[in-house]
């Protein structure tokens, strides 16, 4: 009767455990068996691949996001910021996206189909299935040790294939291609290595028998209409960030009373606001509005230059340096607003 209580008392104690972390990743199901994809994926690498592999990157994630500043942040938010995580996070999480959107593209019976929204963008832009086949290949063959290879829907809402290193992937800063991935080709050795050893070429042959087009078609007219797409649109804007890093380190510290920064790089804030407003503006936030607070800005920057070039009291470099601050404002806003 002990014994039992004992057992009990620690079965609840678990479940409270699991309940109090309501924040952390789980593996998600598999939705075929492990042999489903036979003969061209093995079950044993299917098995080992989705227990041993992506567990590890759920598990590690965890462990990585205990305690840290990304500990309520979702999935993609981590993704968009992979550049600055650190490695454990940009690599555990990209790890589980990754596996998660390759599951899901993968799957018997749900062939090409030709009336299909992506095969018609595909088609078109490419002459054929065939083109992306020998471009994905080409992509996944030429990347060096471990990767994926991509095929995405760019902020454009174009199609593009690419390929990363090791678990990254086009939402991350990381990369220089962005876009939301709508298929995706593990071409890590754990993914053939079973069953093709070093033969990655007869691997990529074979994958194709098991896309599962119906769920590619579905990523693919998700992201057309997903919002996250213009997130990443904005974050791939490299002279708004750019502009934003001179900013911040300039303002912030003349907010505290050391103008130091603003004196030494007025002519940097200059020249970024320049380069921000003769840049080429991201198609979705380019409308006259936009153009016209980047002149104010700019305007703005050559102020507070001009101040700075004489001796001038920090209170008047102050309030002119407000101004350009609330006109970076005005810029941010227009890009969340429309
Ligand atoms: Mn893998």
């Amino acid at each position: 009767m002990k014994h039992l209580f004992t057992l009990l008392f620690a079965m609840v104690s678990t479940f409270a455990f699991t309940q109090n972390n309501p924040d952390f990743f789980r593996l998600g199901s598999l939705p075929y068996a492990y042999n489903a994809l036979e003969p061209f994926i093995d079950a044993a690498t299917m098995e080992i691949h989705y227990t041993k592999h992506h567990q590890a990157y759920v598990n590690n994630l965890n462990k990585a996001l205990a305690g840290s500043k990304y500990e309520k942040k979702s999935l993609e938010e981590m993704l968009l910021v992979a550049s600055r995580t650190g490695d454990a996070i940009r690599n555990n999480a990209g790890g589980h996206y990754n596996h998660t959107l390759f599951w899901n593209v993968l799957g018997v019976n749900q062939p090409w189909n030709s009336e299909m929204p992506v095969a018609k963008a595909i088609t078109q832009q490419w002459g054929s299935l065939d083109s992306l086949k020998k471009m994905m290949n080409q992509g996944a063959m030429t990347r060096f040790g471990s990767g994926w290879v991509w095929l995405v829907v760019t902020p454009e809402k174009k199609l593009m294939v690419c390929s990363s290193a090791n678990q990254d992937n086009p939402i991350m800063d990381a990369m220089k291609e962005r876009g939301i991935p709508i298929l995706g080709i593990d071409v890590w050795e754990h993914a053939y290595y079973l069953k093709y050893q070093n033969k990655r070429n007869d691997y990529l042959g074979a994958i194709w028998n098991v896309i599962n087009w119906v769920e590619v078609d579905k990523n693919y007219q998700k992201a057309l209409n997903d919002p996250f797409l213009k997130v990443i649109e904005k974050d791939a804007w490299i002279e708004l960030k750019d502009f934003h890093k001179v900013m911040a380190q300039t303002f912030h510290p003349a907010e505290e009373g050391n103008f130091d920064p603003i004196r030494l790089r007025a002519t940097e804030m200059v020249m970024k606001g320049e380069a921000l407003k003769n840049g080429k503006l991201p198609a979705s936030y380019d409308s006259p509005s936009i153009r016209k607070a980047l002149e104010d800005l700019v305007k703005q920057a050559k102020v507070v230059q001009e101040l700075v070039s004489k001796p001038t009291k920090n209170e008047k470099i102050m309030s002119e340096l407000t101004k350009v601050h609330d006109a970076f404002h005005v810029v941010e806003g227009l890009c969340k607003d429309e």
